[in-house]
């Protein structure tokens, strides 16, 4: 069979080709589908600049889709022909101790696809059923594609301390802390802050539900929150955390670390200020998001810079990286 892919052909280079494939058998558990739409993610460009710890360009990336199912295996239950989808990209190995409690994003080594497990931006792609999520036909594809940040925000925001959401700040405003930002307020934060250096997520930070938006610097000293969520994760924004921490408050690290950093311990422990992390998501995040974009209630129309056709991912890729895009993504078919 033909199959038409998105290839990182070398570190900075993107092509799109179609190959001559052995067409995959699907063992009982599996499904074949087809995407409609691919998101761009800061980590597919990570990959791409050669940047990334483990993936090294040739990689086939892909881990936001919105797909149809067009064949499931015989013990197949949980979707069937012609539903729409969005893929967990977290292969995990079922029978590790992380695993077996259901953390499957704890999961190592972590087997994500277009990362350690091939991507899903190819015309199709087989994946275990479990993988696969299912969506009322009534959300529209390129929405549905904004299911997998969505998951990321859905599982950081309720890793927040019931408590801290008095009052919570947002460090960064990009595609996830705006997702963060309408998460919050879906989950009836009382009060939401921002700091973001870009006027116009500033906007949409306060658009989404933040009451305050600060450029970098610019927060006043004395605010002091229940709950921080940094969506960068450098040295300087942690800093900003702790310091804009109340007492017996929690900052969660949401931004992936460049490296190790400091944190003010002697004021934590004194002070029973805690330090959370969120990396990626369980499926039942996954399950919840769909329901957020199906309600209605996270938009992602603002969050969408760009749609390119598939025959354009390198122009696609290029836009990606402008500090002012949010989210391109990349159509496959309708
Ligand atoms: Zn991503
Ligand atoms: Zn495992």
């Amino acid at each position: 069979m033909l199959e038409t892919h998105i290839l990182f052909r070398d570190v900075g280079q993107v092509t799109y080709e179609t190959i001559e494939i052995e067409k995959k058998v699907l063992k009982d558990d599996e499904v074949r589908i087809e995407p409609s739409y691919y998101g761009i993610c800061g980590s597919d460009l990570h990959v791409l600049a050669g940047k990334h710890p483990f993936a090294k360009p040739p990689v086939v990336p892909g881990h936001e889709i919105a797909a149809t199912v067009v064949e499931v295996g015989a013990n197949v239950t949980n979707v069937k022909v012609g539903d729409h989808v969005t893929v967990d990209p977290i292969m995990a190995c079922m029978h590790c101790e992380a695993c077996l409690s259901g953390r499957f994003n704890l999961c190592e080594p972590p087997h994500v696809a277009g990362f350690r497990a091939p991507g899903l931006a190819r015309s199709s792609s087989v994946i275990p059923a479990r993988n696969a999520h299912k969506a009322p036909a009534s959300l529209p594809m390129n929405v549905l594609a904004f299911a997998e940040p969505a998951s990321c925000a859905y599982h950081c925001v309720h890793r927040l301390p019931k408590a801290c959401l008095k009052s919570v700040l947002v460090i960064g405003a990009g595609t996830i802390g705006l997702s963060i930002i309408q998460g919050l307020r879906i989950i009836e934060a009382q009060k939401i802050v921002v700091v973001e250096p870009d006027p116009h997520k500033r906007e949409l930070a306060k658009k989404y539900g933040a009451i305050e938006v600060y450029d970098v610097g610019k927060l006043p000293e004395n605010e002091k929150f229940n709950g921080v969520i940094d969506v960068v994760s450098s040295q300087a924004t942690i800093n900003e955390s702790f310091a804009h921490l109340k007492a017996g408050g929690t900052v969660i690290c949401m931004g992936v670390p460049a490296g190790p950093h400091e944190v003010p311990l002697p004021r934590m422990n004194r002070f029973e200020c805690d330090l959370l992390s969120s990396g990626m998501y369980i499926p039942s995040d996954i399950d919840g998001a769909i329901s957020w974009l199906a309600d209605g209630k996270f938009d992602t129309k603002d969050l969408i810079t760009e749609i390119y056709p598939v025959e354009k991912a390198a122009d696609a890729f290029k836009r990606a990286k402008d500090g002012d895009s949010i989210k391109i993504l990349i159509k496959f078919k309708d």
